[in-house]
């Protein structure tokens, strides 16, 4: 069994996905071809922002925002301590420093509850001052972004939406990628929209905004290529990433959203009753990146793990430590504890997910997740 059935996905696709390859061979316009601009509009559409800017990869989008934002030394960035890495680097990358949060037991999502304890502690300190939080929609589902709106404003500080997992999600009626100041996402291959490889999106309603950013992700450029007024990267999308999210996107909207829906509801119904299954608060709709549930120890998963693993099932743990346990960040000042995302660091585990599961191998999952008492 997969853990996420790409090649499945491919097979399903393969007739329109192997056209349209071959047509940007054909063409040859392997950089910034009609396609990119037109999976920038629907996406745009999709989302409901004004904005669509795709370019490498998830991590240069955050960094990227974060420039436009002007972050840098002396800076705080709030995020949550339960993420993937990325999340956190960016803000080091950047100079600032990032402050570590904690999440909630049931959705695994920025508290923020501890976000306004983080941002007082800062205050109070008074070395750092906070501008921007990034919460992180995890594992498809939207953080709560009108508790975390209404916090980072008070204090005159942006919210940037990582998204990397969260495409297709639901707030409040709303698209995740429009749920705070800006977003950004990912495309790498696992994601719940993935391409072929690396490729990333940053979502602006600011015009302003929009035309810094595509000026830093091609050299800084000005009025055309060579005129280059700043001093910027090089990260694009390419044409061939872009030709096969077209094909996916029409897969992901027509029906492999719904489909992923579907598996994890079946998921929820098995194991209810036995572990603790993803909460998905009435307000919001997951796109499932991950299907995620909690056992009791630490020692619970291993034997869990190696009980699956010998079925020929694969589960995996995201994550195993906090951010504020990870090397890189050593140093860094914790400003608030963060016990909840320390206890779901060692109880979490991910079961195979995606849209093209059958009912059949959710139910193998299930016999051997039970054991004799199913
Ligand atoms: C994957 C991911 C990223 C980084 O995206 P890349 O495209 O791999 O650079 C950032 N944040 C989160 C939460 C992610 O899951």
């Amino acid at each position: 069994m997969e853990f996420r059935d790409l090649k499945k996905q491919y097979q399903a696709l393969k007739e329109r996905m192997d056209k349209a390859v071959i047509e940007v061979m054909t063409d040859c316009n392997f950089i910034s071809g009609r396609q990119v601009n037109e999976l920038e509009e629907k996406l745009a559409s999709y989302v409901g922002v004004k904005h669509c800017i795709t370019c490498g990869n998830g991590t240069d989008a955050l960094s990227m925002m974060l420039m436009a934002w002007g972050i840098g030394e002396g800076d705080a960035v709030f995020v949550p301590d339960f993420t993937f890495f990325a999340t956190g680097e960016v803000v080091s990358f950047e100079g600032a420093t990032p402050v570590f949060v904690d999440v909630d037991p049931d959705t695994f999502n920025m508290d923020p509850v501890s976000l306004e304890k983080a941002i007082l502690a800062v205050k109070g300190e008074g070395k750092l001052a906070p501008k921007v939080v990034i919460p992180v929609d995890l594992f498809g589902l939207p953080a709560e972004y009108d508790r975390i709106n209404e916090i980072a404003h008070r204090y005159g500080m942006k919210v940037l939406e990582d998204a990397a997992q969260g495409f297709g999600g639901m707030y409040k009626g709303r698209k995740a990628c429009s749920l705070g100041d800006a977003a950004t996402t990912s495309f790498f291959p696992a994601k719940p929209l993935g391409c072929y490889g690396d490729g990333g999106a940053i979502f602006t309603n600011d015009d302003e905004e929009a035309q810094y950013l595509r000026s830093i992700a091609v050299h800084g450029k000005g009025s055309f290529k060579y005129d280059n007024v700043r001093i910027g990267w090089n990260s694009r999308l390419d044409t061939m990433q872009a030709a096969i999210m077209l094909v996916k996107f029409d897969a992901f909207t027509e029906y492999e959203l719904e489909d992923v829906n579907k598996v994890a509801a079946w998921y929820t119904d098995a194991l209810k009753d036995k572990v603790k299954t993803p909460v998905v608060p009435e307000e919001c709709y997951s796109s499932w990146a991950q299907y995620t549930i909690q056992v009791k120890s630490e020692e619970e998963r291993i034997a869990l793990q190696q009980k699956l693993k010998e079925q020929g099932i694969p589960t995996m743990v995201y994550y195993p430590k906090p951010m504020h346990e990870q090397t890189a960040f050593k140093g860094l000042k914790q400003y608030v504890p963060c016990p909840v995302t320390e206890k779901l660091c060692n109880t979490v585990v991910s079961l195979p997910l995606d849209g093209y599961k059958e009912v059949s191998e959710v139910d193998k999952i299930k016999t051997h997740i039970l054991g004799e008492s199913s």
